[in-house]
């Protein structure tokens, strides 16, 4: 019990500890997790951005050509002049906004200050080949130029090489629209596959707590309840075992207690007890019942003739004889030395009467044969009968018997005597 009390308290221990561990470990993850999504979808945030900005860019291209044709066109068209005052001042406006636009995204560096990274693919639109910053640049100058001449021949000229110029620009700035576009589809995607990895990552780190922290957890719960219903049981058949032990040695103990050794008759312990018990049921239910006291003739004569062995034999024999003479309700005790008493419960007295004559007839007949040697031995008793004398308890009911017997041993042995009444008692008393 000590070792499960040991283990129970390591139990808590590494289960304390495997908790921690567990929780430790799904909140790391967790952090994780939070942290690369939201690296992700904070790209995607400038991502989106990028794709609106570039988008602007090539619109405001668009106005910009369309604007920079009706400057143009103002003094062949009925355009009055303020109306061509805001269409210049929009022009301006736009060029601007896309001058800075073009700087933007060129550089990596949104209006905000926080820094782009700009993919390979489009850095090399705008500084490769194309070089789309320089010709943007170059649009614009050309565009501003537009505002301000007087001539319309050189606006004529000028709006030629923006025609020219624009067809291109237009194309290579959608080229960044749909670059920035394909980038974010690519992030997008990229957030798909982090969700789906997260998921399985998550699903993972809880098998693994399962397989190697709960498991084996569960496992030594399930082993050491096991172990305590083992020692419990084992516990249970200890305590059954000595208490089988202890009632077989109480009976033993009792059974020495009560009875004599030499004859296996009862002694007499007890003997006053269960005659006080029958004498109380007799005058509370008027029951009958009679006591028969017998001691043997002469027996000193066996132990003297023939040694004590055969004195012992003769009593164990006698012992034998009176026990197979009684019903099985009736007890037999050895008084001492020679001496017996036979309680006969629920006896009528001409039942009781012939039983003690039976027992004595029976005890004369016999031939007791042991040691080499046979002999027969006669008995002398007090028979005592609950119709014959009442009386006020086992001593003076035992005074009476033995009395009867004195009586029977005085008139030649060999007899038994009835108790007739109290005054025999009250004779011997005086
Ligand atoms: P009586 O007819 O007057 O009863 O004569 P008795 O010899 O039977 O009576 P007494 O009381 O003189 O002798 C009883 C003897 O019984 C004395 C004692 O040594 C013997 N005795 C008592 N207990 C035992 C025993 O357990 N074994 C043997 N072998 N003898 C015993
Ligand atoms: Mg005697
Ligand atoms: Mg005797």
């Amino acid at each position: 019990m000590a070792i499960i009390t040991s283990e129970i308290r390591q139990l808590k221990r590494s289960m304390t500890i495997r908790y921690v561990i567990a929780i430790t470990l799904i909140a790391l993850f967790s952090i994780a997790a939070f942290l690369s999504m939201d690296s992700v979808i904070k790209g995607m945030d400038k991502n989106v951005y990028l794709v609106n900005v570039s988008g602007k860019q090539r619109l405001l291209s668009q106005y910009i050509a369309l604007d920079a044709y009706r400057v143009y066109s103002a003094t062949q068209t009925e355009l009055d002049d303020n109306e061509l005052q805001v269409i210049k001042w929009r022009l301006k406006k736009n060029l601007a906004e896309m001058a800075e636009v073009n700087e933007m995204l060129s550089q990596g560096r949104l209006k905000d200050g926080r820094l782009i990274h700009i993919s390979p693919e489009v850095y090399n639109i705008y500084f490769g080949k194309g070089g789309l910053k320089f010709r943007v640049q170059q649009y614009l100058a050309l565009v501003s130029l537009i505002i301000d001449l007087p001539e319309y021949k050189y606006k004529k000229i000028i709006i030629l090489d923006i025609e020219r110029f624009s067809e291109g620009l237009l194309n290579d700035l959608d080229k960044v629209v749909l670059q920035f576009q394909i980038e974010g589809e690519a992030r997008l995607q990229k957030i798909k596959d982090t969700k789906l990895g997260l998921l399985v990552l998550t699903l993972l780190v809880l098998l693994l707590e399962v397989i190697f922290i709960f498991r084996p957890m569960v496992n030594r719960i399930v082993a050491l309840s096991q172990m305590k219903a083992v020692a419990l049981e084992d516990l249970e058949r200890q305590v059954q075992l000595r208490t089988l032990h202890l009632e077989k040695m109480n009976k033993k103990l009792n059974q020495l207690a009560h009875h004599d050794a030499l004859t296996g008759l009862r002694n007499r312990l007890n003997l006053e007890a269960n005659i006080e018990q029958v004498l109380e049921a007799s005058e509370k239910h008027g029951t009958e019942f009679a006591v028969l006291m017998l001691d043997m003739d002469w027996f000193k004569q066996v132990n003297d003739q023939y040694g004590h062995d055969m004195g012992d034999f003769v009593l164990r024999e006698l012992a034998q004889i009176l026990i197979q003479s009684v019903r099985e309700g009736d007890h037999v005790y050895r008084a001492g030395g020679e001496e017996f008493v036979v309680l006969l419960n629920r006896i009528s007295y001409l039942d009781a009467k012939q039983k003690a004559e039976s027992i004595r007839k029976k005890v004369a007949e016999h031939v007791f044969s042991g040691n080499g040697v046979k002999l027969r031995k006669t008995l002398s008793g007090g028979l005592y009968h609950s119709s014959l004398a009442k009386v006020s308890g086992v001593k003076e009911l035992f005074k009476l018997a033995d009395n009867a017997l004195y009586t029977a041993k005085n008139a030649g042995r060999n007899q038994i005597v009835e108790v007739t009444s109290t005054v025999q008692v009250e004779e011997k008393m005086a």
